[in-house]
């Protein structure tokens, strides 16, 4: 891999969201629009493969190894990412083999495909998980699921200083927090990082508690050094992650009607129903300034459609 990966800096459009709950609580929210950096390479996964990407290029790999579901967006972005700039990708699925919108991408692509079952993609988290594979392909750089950890979060930190250039035209001097749809907690731990204590970050989680979020953004941070918590997890999971349910669908159909922002009902939908419930009980006084990070994943929501 010869790229350097910070020579492609995708910006998000900053735009502010007008909704009637809104309005009527005296909240003000501005969405930043990382489902529009670019038509194929989309949402917060890129900015979490960044700092991959340019590991993998320093350490002499000719590409990525990495894995997820059958609608995977951050496989997606990986395999997208490979196609433009150059670099092998291999996707370690999970499941047995289907064809989805996002598997047929990720083939036309040129992502090679391996599917682990069920069982075997539960064993992603032991030592030697990786073995086999680092054996089979020795010139690939392995990337955890979704692009976590450390160089993960540290791809997303960019994102404030991005939405710091654009607050002025807005209208806005400053804001008061950041609110945002969480899966490992990656992308939040880079805001947090960011931030440094500066403006709070509010995470909706898209999976159950029992999935070790918090722990897992506090070994990102510990792994950085940092030790304020400036941040605040949130349930928005519904039941289960995926877990899709009508007054869901309703919201999202009327959020979509009123804004004509689209959004997918595993995070970003989520995620927004969450702040409405939060806005109308009355959790932020009124007046205060959101930043809502749109975190893309359109191209997942073909397979629930
Ligand atoms: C992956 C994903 C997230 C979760 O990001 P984390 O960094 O894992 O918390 C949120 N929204 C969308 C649309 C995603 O694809």
């Amino acid at each position: 891999m010869h790229f350097s990966f910070s020579d492609w800096l995708p910006e998000a459009p900053l735009q502010r969201l007008h909704l009637d709950w809104l309005t009527t609580a005296g909240i003000e929210v501005a969405i930043l629009r990382l489902d529009q950096i670019d038509p194929l390479i989309s949402g917060n996964k890129w900015f979490k493969l960044i700092e991959h990407l340019n590991i993998a290029a320093q350490s002499g790999a000719k590409g990525i190894i990495s894995l997820g579901g059958a609608h995977s967006n951050h496989l997606h972005a990986l395999a997208a990412a490979g196609q433009r700039f150059g670099f092998c990708t291999v996707g370690l699925l999970r499941g047995h083999p289907q064809e989805t919108p996002t598997v047929r991408d990720l083939q036309a692509f040129g992502m090679q495909l391996h599917w682990l079952g069920y069982g075997g993609y539960r064993a992603r988290h032991a030592a030697d998980f990786w073995v086999p594979w680092k054996a089979r392909y020795p010139d690939l750089q392995p990337v955890p699921e979704g692009g976590g950890g450390l160089p993960g979060a540290r791809g997303c930190m960019q994102l404030k200083a991005q939405v710091c250039k654009q607050l002025s035209a807005l209208g806005w001097s400053d804001y008061d927090g950041w609110w945002l749809a969480c899966g490992t907690g990656t992308t939040l731990a880079g805001l947090v990082l960011a931030e440094a204590g500066e403006h709070q970050v509010y995470g909706a989680l898209a999976v159950p508690d029992d999935h070790g979020v918090r722990q897992q953004v506090e070994v990102i941070l510990e792994e950085a050094g940092f030790t304020e918590p400036a941040y605040e997890l949130l349930d928005a999971s519904r039941g289960g992650f995926a877990k899709v349910d009508p007054s869901l669908l309703e919201f999202i159909t009327q959020t979509e009607q009123a804004c004509a922002i689209p959004l997918e009902p595993l995070y970003t939908g989520k995620a927004l129903l969450v702040l409405r419930q939060q806005v109308e009980a009355g959790t932020f006084k009124k007046g205060a300034r959101l930043i809502f990070v749109h975190t893309g994943g359109l191209q997942g929501r073909r397979g629930f459609q």
